[in-house]
């Protein structure tokens, strides 16, 4: 399915400013409320807008959703390291505040939409990470330090002690009173203040967490990254997001991986490019020549005539890659490089080499070319 741009759905322009986002959500938010629209889509449109502006209102997620569009919080994103979306679901629209004046006072919603109150996930968290070459081809162990809301340890996430039924609304969390308007009188829900629409309230207010069920902490994680990371990939760290909402469990941090180039070897997914300089000797006459894979110093044959660009593989000297349990191959490019100068012996010895004759096929087929009438 194609999915609207957010920008598209919501009718502003991709700079538009926090003000001119929320107005436009807060009307389309009404155009489309399904206890009120006469839209025959409706429902789906007023996901739509939603969803669009739990993104643009978000500073964080905006800008992920600058750089990546809707693939940032696609379960079934491109690339495989697909990032497993946020929960809409739980994105708090205070339907009171946007439909409030319209009915001069609370709004029931029996829509989709959950409550404020309700218990729900934890945001995700995107943590960018640069690795050194190294790293990223053995794996590593390493810290994450992030300032996330944690659920509160004193009152486990509840905002308070003691926890009783609301005797309010008794439990339901909501209110039901009769309207009564020139239309016609009619059944209005309001969201139970006593105990903002949870059921229940609490002896004690929690003074960890001030009510709220989380605390802002600064965390530092110790995350495996396993071996076989390459530019781009994301790993998931389950439950180390945002706290959950009321009790809701915790989202995910998402860590998105810079992979750091190394000076002498070069990589294509698991295996492992080495540019070996040979003399103008060594390539004619062969030798043996001392190289370094990923772990150890080997020595390598060079046959005689070995031509630069010529390739040797060594297999299963690439990276062991742990999340595919594959093994990568090392491939040896060979480049023939003259001396910079010439001791005065040495150019002798050339130019006695230069009176035999050391043309090949290839040689003598230009000179042949060259020469034709
Ligand atoms: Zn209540
Ligand atoms: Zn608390």
């Amino acid at each position: 399915m194609n999915k609207r741009d957010y920008y598209e759905v919501l009718g502003v322009s991709k700079n538009a400013t926090d003000d001119e986002i929320k107005s436009a959500f807060r009307k389309l938010a009404k155009k489309y409320h399904p206890d009120i629209s006469k839209e025959p889509d409706a429902e789906a449109k007023f996901k739509e807008v939603q969803e669009a502006y739990a993104v643009l209102s978000d500073a964080t997620k905006r800008k992920q959703y600058d750089q990546f569009g809707h693939a940032a919080f696609d379960n079934n994103g491109a690339g495989g390291g697909g990032f497993s979306g946020f929960d809409f679901s739980g994105f708090d629209v205070d339907l009171d505040d946007i439909l409030g004046n319209m009915f001069g006072g609370g709004f029931g919603f029996s829509g989709g939409a959950r409550r404020k109150n309700t218990r729900s996930r934890g945001d995700d968290v995107l943590y960018h990470m640069t690795l050194t070459f190294e790293e990223a081809a053995f794996g590593a162990s390493k810290d994450v330090k992030i300032d996330t809301s944690i659920s509160c340890p004193d009152c486990d996430g509840k905002g308070g002690h003691d926890e009783s039924t609301c005797d309010v609304c008794h439990g339901s969390g909501t209110i039901t009173t009769e309207q009564r308007t020139i239309l016609g009188s009619f059944l209005s829900k309001t969201t139970c203040t006593n105990c903002g629409g949870t059921g229940k309230t609490f002896k004690r207010r929690c003074t960890t967490c001030n009510g709220r069920g989380s605390i802002k902490k600064n965390r530092t994680i110790t995350v495996h990254v396993p071996s076989g990371i390459d530019n781009g990939m994301r790993l998931r760290v389950s439950g180390k997001g945002e706290a959950g909402r009321n009790g809701g469990p915790a989202g995910d941090l998402y860590l998105e991986f810079s992979v750091q180039e190394h000076s002498f070897f070069k990589r294509d997914g698991d295996d492992i490019y080495l540019n070996v300089p040979i003399t103008i000797t060594d390539a004619v006459l062969g030798c043996k020549k001392d190289i370094r894979t990923l772990e150890s110093v080997v020595t390598l044959n060079v046959k005689p005539g070995t031509n630069t660009n010529d390739k040797q593989r060594i297999k299963g000297k690439g990276i062991k890659n742990e999340s595919t349990g594959k093994c990568g191959d090392m491939y040896i490019i060979f480049e023939v490089v003259l001396p910079d100068k010439l001791s005065r012996e040495q150019k002798n010895l050339f130019e006695k080499l230069s009176e035999t004759n050391l043309e090949n096929t290839t040689y003598s087929k230009f000179t042949k070319f060259v020469n034709k009438k």
